[in-house]
């Protein structure tokens, strides 16, 4: 199965599991399978409508199948963590991560409660793992490497993965810094679209977004739309900021 089709039913079976075990009323819009600049491997869900009581439930049903679905795409689950909304009560996201090095210090510190709305649920970090040619860590450096070259911009790629969304949408994402829109608009991108297609995803549409009110790149996505999408993007319903 390639990689989106696998995490579109990762999706679905863990926002079922969820809404099995709190009665539902919970969505889980978007997954994603990343790398970051700091050295981390992590599977992310993004849901709506989870309370941060809830994850009280957690800890017996839903981690071991949050830990067998980020094994079955690569992921040793080195921690699981959630981070909250604004308000501390809603979770925005819950990760399931190899740490890195620095991140195995930061997650470990102050009772589980390394920064402010970030709560650690477990904690394991006694792997060794070694990255392998298809590590989305080699991934990121690649990509990171391929942008400098062509826009000669010390780019920083902060995070490289593979998404999927609710409404079938999958797709590519470099979150980068470094980078101005004029860096981008007219150049040869066919090395971000030949590693999205290796990776399962045929974009239909390519766009990079902007930092609200500035000409700074904030990401550059490759997406396979779903027909609803599709549509969207075709009448201007969606405007992305700059499309490649
Ligand atoms: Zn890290
Ligand atoms: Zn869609």
């Amino acid at each position: 199965m390639k990689l989106p089709d696998t995490l579109l039913k990762n999706r679905l079976d863990i926002e079922k599991g969820i809404n099995s075990l709190i009665g539902g009323g919970v969505s889980v819009y978007q997954l994603m399978l990343s790398s970051t600049s700091c050295g981390c491997v992590g599977l992310t869900l993004f849901p709506v409508g989870l309370k941060r009581e809830d994850v009280e439930v957690f800890n017996d049903m839903l981690l071991p199948q949050l830990k067998e679905i980020s094994k079955g795409v690569g992921v040793f689950p080195g921690a699981i963590v959630i981070q909250t909304r604004a308000d501390d009560s809603e979770i925005a996201k819950v990760k399931i991560q190899r740490l890195c090095k620095s991140c195995k210090i930061d997650y470990k510190g102050a009772e589980g409660k390394p920064w402010p709305g970030v709560y650690t649920l477990q904690y394991n970090p006694t792997d060794d793992y070694q990255p392998n040619d298809n590590d989305f860590l080699v991934y990121r450096s690649e990509i990171e490497g391929k942008i400098r070259k062509m826009s000669g911009k010390l780019v920083n790629v902060e995070e490289l993965g593979v998404f999927v969304l609710s409404c079938g949408c999958s797709g590519f994402l470099a979150a980068l810094s470094g980078l101005k829109a004029g860096d981008i608009t007219g150049k040869d991108l066919s090395f971000f679209k030949k590693m999205s297609s290796d990776l399962g995803i045929e974009p239909k549409i390519m766009y990079a977004a902007l930092s609200y009110g500035t000409d700074c790149v904030s990401s550059i996505t490759s997406k396979n739309t779903c027909s609803i999408c599709k549509v969207k993007y075709e009448k201007g319903v969606i405007l992305p900021d700059l499309v490649l």
